[in-house]
């Protein structure tokens, strides 16, 4: 049975990478039929924040990632990972060290100036037993690395990793004040919880080695390893902040489908073939890390875009409206007619990238002191145009359906009169009730608007035209 975890560490809101290791975990365990687990890292008093707890987890549950057991707490398991340190001590296998802050920070800055690696020098590590010199002084726990000899081990994307041991520090698994470190709890916690496969970002290739000799040291098999390049942004630095927004829920708040998202995720890094969309379904069918690539993917906002006009495009209409309703809110308009919405999204979505962009595209449907584009209206709502709006007022209050068959004949009638092309007709009708030259089709938008809103918009517009 394969079982995969996410596991960060509530210091930061869920960003990109973060989202997407959850993801692969998520759909290497899904693909295997197995188990996904939501491990929340939060030992580092100091810097884990319930926010971020909150970010994460809402992060997940919008893309649509869910996982089958936990979230389980860091710090609600504290005393298993002392009762942990305490059995390595007791077997000889870790020892405590009483060597001060002040102390290691002169010996690190030491082997600095010589050029060497800043490694713990092993003062404790062979205090005799009977030792009494170093009684009633705080302490912490290192672990006793073995001191030759290679830690291997086969990366599930990267192929066989060697490190010598002697590259390896005697690291601290217990502070002085008794909380544990990451590399101990994130063993103690993969073996008890029966993690099979990790996958997480390659910045813990070096945290691996020490992994695993803390499981040959506790007598716990250890999981299998991939370790996925990171991402970059195009500039080819890390992502960052400056790369995007910093919370996953910021693409949620900018009007991005978390379909489009996930899709997105998946193929960075990812690839089978050179499809590009994919359901759930098929992510979870197709994905495997073997065809995760090894080098570092390029955020590209372009191409989320892309994917994301395609599910706007694609998702039912209805379900884009509902999606729909929480950014028409934050503009302040509420409760639109449902039937009348869906006929928007439909056709709004054919130019929208976002949902965002959908609203701020779609207020005059919903509000008669839309904004106006000046350039527009010095163009389109000329004295040359005013008898055009004129007569097609006129005709328009006489139409008896506003089916587009009906309103048809009226332009084709203005075209003759004006002798004029269907544009030089429709652009000023269309400023006149949209405020701008680019909507839907103007015959949907009359059907949409409805009678008494487009003869006021057109009154409106005729008497602005000196
Ligand atoms: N809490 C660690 C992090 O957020 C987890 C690393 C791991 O997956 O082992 O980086």
């Amino acid at each position: 049975m394969v079982k995969t975890r996410f596991a960060p560490s509530p210091t930061g809101n869920l960003h990109i990478g973060g989202a997407r290791t959850a993801l692969f975990n998520y759909l290497y365990s899904k693909h295997h039929k197995g188990i996904f687990v939501l491990r929340i890292e939060d030992t580092d008093v100091e810097r884990s924040k319930q926010e971020y707890v909150e970010d994460i987890l809402g992060g997940l549950s919008w893309l649509g990632i869910n996982w089958d057991e936990g979230p389980y707490y860091q710090k609600d398991r504290v005393d298993l990972y002392r009762e942990h340190a305490f059995r390595l001590l007791g077997a000889g296998l870790a020892y405590k060290c009483y060597c001060s802050t002040e102390m290691l920070e002169e010996k690190r800055k030491k082997a600095l100036k010589e050029g060497g690696k800043p490694h713990y020098d092993r003062t404790c590590r062979d205090l005799p037993a009977d030792d009494v010199s170093n009684e009633g002084k705080p302490f912490v726990i290192r672990f006793k690395n073995p001191l030759s000899g290679e830690v291997s081990f086969d990366d599930l994307i990267r192929g066989t990793i060697t490190f010598r041991c002697e590259e390896l520090d005697d690291l601290i698994i217990l502070r002085s004040d008794n909380t544990p470190t990451y590399n101990f709890t994130v063993v103690i916690d993969d073996a008890l919880m029966g993690i099979t496969h990790i996958v997480r970002g390659d910045d813990h290739i070096n945290n691996t080695p020490r992994q695993i000799l803390i499981y040959e040291a506790l007598n716990y098999p250890a999981p299998r390893f991939a370790h996925v390049p990171l991402i970059h942004g195009k500039d080819k630095a890390r992502l960052s902040k400056r790369h995007g927004a910093t919370s996953l829920l910021e693409y949620r708040n900018e009007g991005f489908l978390p379909e489009a998202l996930m899709n997105y995720l998946a193929r960075l890094g990812w690839a089978h073939g050179d499809q590009e969309i994919f359901s759930q379904e098929e992510m979870i069918e197709k994905f495997d890390l073997p065809n995760v690539g090894k080098s570092p993917s390029v955020f590209d906002m372009d191409k989320l875009s892309w994917l994301n006009g395609h599910y706007m495009k694609t998702l039912p209409a209805q379900d884009i409206a509902e999606r729909f309703l929480p950014f028409l809110e934050h503009m302040g308009i509420s409760a639109p007619d449902r039937a009348q919405l869906v006929r928007i999204v439909m056709n709004q979505r054919e130019r929208a990238k976002t949902l965002k962009e959908m609203a701020q595209a779609s207020e005059y449907f919903f509000r008669d002191d839309f904004p106006v584009d000046e350039t527009a209206r010095t163009k389109f709502l000329t004295s040359a145009t005013k008898p055009i709006l004129v007569d097609f007022l006129e005709g328009f209050n006489a139409l008896s359906s506003l089916d587009e068959e009906a309103q048809k004949p009226l332009i084709e009638g203005l075209t003759q009169k004006y002798n004029a092309k269907p544009v030089n007709i429709i652009q000023p009708i269309r400023v006149a009730l949209c405020g701008k030259t680019v909507s839907p089709g103007i015959f949907e938008v009359i059907a949409i608007l409805g009678k008494e809103k487009v003869g006021k918009r057109l009154t409106k517009a005729i008497e602005s035209i000196q």
